[in-house]
């Protein structure tokens, strides 16, 4: 019986890529969760075949009723990958307490939400695998994003908190930083800004998505067992420590 991996933000960039190679590296039913683009996720299914379902990371009762629903329908939840991400970027002066809420709800708060919907299960089943995408910018910071990097930041640290409650009933939990990837995320980012970006990539370009699922299926494979409670930086050489 294959496993049942969910991975929030699914339908897009980084996360469809996380979705496909999931499906066909290690054989899981992928569900993808999205937020609210459902053009973006008729399109995944039909391109890709993988079923979605469409909730809130960040609201805990939402995520919770989903992951039981999932469950019915699918199976128990063994493998979560929590990739779901926004920016709202600013200066501090500049930053609403909605943009700083909306950033920490979605991207650490959907950490908590998730692994608190599936974790029990996991323990219960002695086997588990959560991977959390973090970022370059929780690891060294970034000018106009205090919110983002705080929230990245904070899931390297749920990261290495939570190992060590899943260590001893077969859940890893490690997270991913990746550097700048080829998203519609970064296409957001001004164009001389983005030059300036690459120029400081020792590898020279931007990062594929399909290069941080790779990491992700490695992460969630039955060799990686030994790995948890660590950090994977893919990032081209950008930021090296
Ligand atoms: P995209 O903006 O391309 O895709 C974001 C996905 O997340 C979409 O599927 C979107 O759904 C979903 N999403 C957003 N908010 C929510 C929410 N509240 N609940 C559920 N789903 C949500 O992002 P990327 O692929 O670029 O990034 C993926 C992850 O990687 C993020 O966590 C990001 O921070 C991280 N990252 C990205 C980097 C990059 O260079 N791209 C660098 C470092 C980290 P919908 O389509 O419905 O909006």
């Amino acid at each position: 019986m294959s496993r049942v991996a969910i991975v929030t933000g699914g339908t897009r960039g980084i996360g469809r890529a996380i979705c496909e190679r999931l499906r066909d590296e290690r054989g899981f039913t992928i569900i993808a969760n999205y937020a609210g683009n459902d053009e973006a996720a008729r399109r995944f299914t039909e391109e890709t075949g993988i079923a979605t379902a469409r909730f809130d990371v960040g609201d805990h009762d939402a995520v919770v009723g989903a992951c039981k629903a999932i469950e019915a329908e699918h199976g128990a939840i063994d493998v979560v990958v929590n990739n779901a991400g926004i920016t709202r970027d600013g200066t501090l002066l500049k930053m609403s307490y909605e943009d700083w809420d909306a950033v920490m709800r979605t991207n650490l708060g959907g950490c908590f939400n998730t692994a608190k919907a599936t974790f029990a299960g996991m323990k219960e089943r002695g086997w588990g695998r959560i991977v959390n995408i973090g970022s370059i910018n929780g690891q060294a910071g970034q000018y106009g994003q205090v919110n983002y990097a705080a929230a990245k930041s904070g899931i390297h640290g749920f990261t290495k908190a939570l190992a060590q409650e899943g260590a001893r009933f077969g859940i890893t939990v490690n997270a991913i930083a990746p550097g700048y990837i080829d998203t519609d995320m970064v296409a957001a980012v001004p164009e001389p800004v983005l030059e300036k970006i690459v120029a400081k990539i020792p590898v020279g370009r931007l990062g594929k998505a399909g290069e941080i699922a790779r990491g992700v299926s490695f992460l969630c494979s039955e060799h990686a067992e030994f790995v948890t409670g660590s950090t994977m930086s893919i990032n081209g050489g950008q930021h090296m420590y």
